[in-house]
C-alpha cells in the first residue's frame, strides 16, 4: 500500500510532477460511447480526423483560460479512447489523465461481466485488469491511467455495481490509485464512500462525483466529513438541476468549511460515438456541454454569493493538486 504523499501524477503522456497540473477540471470527456454505439454504424458521425479536431479546439479554449489539465474519467467501457486522448494531449501540451474502472450497470459493458459471473469469480477478475492497467498499461498502448472509476444508479448499489466497487477498492489499496465515482441524482454517494473506505481505500483518495445532482446539504456535509471529495462537475447540464442551485449549493458548503474538498467540471462530452440522442438534437449538445462554462458563468454567480478569489482557486487548483498527491484534510464536523 503506498501511504507517502505522491510527488507525480501519471498522465497519458506519463507521469508529470504534482506542481504541474494547475488549473484542473475534474471530469470532461473527450468521447463517450454508450454500450452498443458500434451497433448503429450508419450514424458513427464523426472521424477521428474530425474527433481530434473538435477535442483540440476545445482543449484550446481551456487554455486560453489558464487551464492545464483536465481529467476524463471515462470508464473502460464506455467507448474510453485513450488513443485520441494521447494524439490532442501531444498536439495541444495539454495534461490529460484518463481512468481505469467500469460503469455502473446502466449504460455500459455489464452484460459481458455479468455473463462471466455465472463461471467465475469476476471481482478478482476486475481487479487483475485494473491493476494491470494502472501498472503496464491499457492494452498495447502502454498508456497508465491515474484513477480508478465505478459508478452506481438511482438510489442503490446493484449487486454488480457492488462487485465492481470491491474490485475497485482492491485495486486501488493495491496499487495507490486514487478513486473517482459517477452517482445518479446526488444519490447513495454516502454508500459509495462507506464501501470504499471499509475496502482500505483512505477517505481522501475518493471523489463521490455528480454530488452536485442534489441540493441536500446534510448528504453532502455527511460525505465531506467523511474525508471525500465532492464533485460539483456538471454545471451546465439544466436537465438535472439548474446551475444556480449547484451554485447555492456549493457556496453553503464552503460557508461549513468544506470548500477544501471540492472540485469542480461540466461532465461535458465532446465527441459522441454513435448517436444516442435524436439526431435533431447532436449538434444542439456541443452548445450545452461547454467546458468553459465554469469561468464564463459559474464564477460570477459564485462571487455575486460572496465567494472570494481565493475560493474559486482553490476549487480549480488547490483541490485537485491536494487529492492528487494524497496530502490529508482537515477534519470537518458534520454539524459545524
Ligand atoms: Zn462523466
Amino acid at each position: 500500500m503506498n501511504l507517502s504523499q505522491n510527488l507525480e501524477v501519471q498522465t497519458v503522456l506519463g507521469p508529470i510532477p504534482i506542481e504541474k497540473l494547475g488549473r484542473t477540471l475534474m471530469h470532461e470527456h473527450l468521447a463517450v460511447g454508450y454500450s452498443g454505439w458500434e451497433s448503429h454504424t450508419n450514424r458513427l458521425r464523426n472521424s477521428r480526423t474530425d474527433m481530434r479536431s473538435i477535442c483540440v479546439d476545445r482543449i484550446g479554449e481551456l487554455q486560453d483560460l489558464g487551464y492545464q489539465t483536465l481529467l476524463d474519467p471515462c470508464p473502460a467501457d464506455l467507448g474510453r479512447d485513450v488513443e485520441l486522448m494521447v494524439e490532442v494531449a501531444e498536439a495541444t501540451g495539454f495534461n490529460i489523465i484518463c481512468a481505469t474502472g467500469l460503469y455502473r450497470e446502466e449504460g455500459g459493458g455489464a452484460f459481458y461481466w455479468t455473463h462471466k459471473a455465472q463461471y467465475e469469480d469476476i471481482e478478482g477478475v476486475m481487479e487483475e485488469m485494473f491493476v494491470s492497467e494502472l501498472t503496464e498499461g491499457i492494452g498495447t498502448t502502454g498508456v497508465r491511467p491515474g484513477i480508478i472509476k465505478c459508478g452506481t444508479g438511482h438510489g442503490s448499489m446493484s449487486e454488480y455495481e457492488g462487485k465492481v466497487f470491491a474490485a475497485v477498492a482492491r485495486a486501488s489499496v493495491v496499487t495507490g490509485a486514487p478513486v473517482t465515482t459517477h452517482t445518479d441524482d446526488g444519490t447513495v454517494g454516502d454508500l459509495q464512500q462507506q464501501v470504499l473506505t471499509r475496502g482500505n481505500v483512505p477517505s481522501n483518495r475518493i471523489i463521490i462525483g455528480h454530488s452536485c445532482g442534489t441540493t441536500d446539504t446534510d448528504y453532502h456535509m455527511t460525505i465531506a466529513s467523511g474525508g471525500s471529495y465532492l464533485g460539483f462537475d456538471r454545471f451546465g447540464i439544466a436537465a438535472l438541476m439548474s446551475d444556480e442551485d449547484r451554485a447555492d449549493s456549493l457556496m453553503r458548503l464552503i460557508t461549513q468549511g468544506a470548500g477544501d474538498r471540492i472540485v469542480v467540471s461540466h461532465d461535458s462530452v465532446w465527441c459522441w460515438k454513435g448517436e444516442p440522442f435524436p439526431t435533431y438534437a447532436m449538434d444542439r449538445l456541443s452548445e450545452v456541454m461547454e467546458p468553459t462554462r465554469f469561468d464564463r458563468e459559474i464564477i460570477p454567480m459564485l462571487k455575486d454569493r460572496g465567494a472570494t478569489e481565493e475560493q474559486i482557486e482553490m476549487l480549480v487548483v488547490d483541490n485537485p493538486r491536494r487529492f492528487f498527491s494524497g496530502e490529508s484534510l482537515k477534519s470537518l464536523n458534520p454539524t459545524s
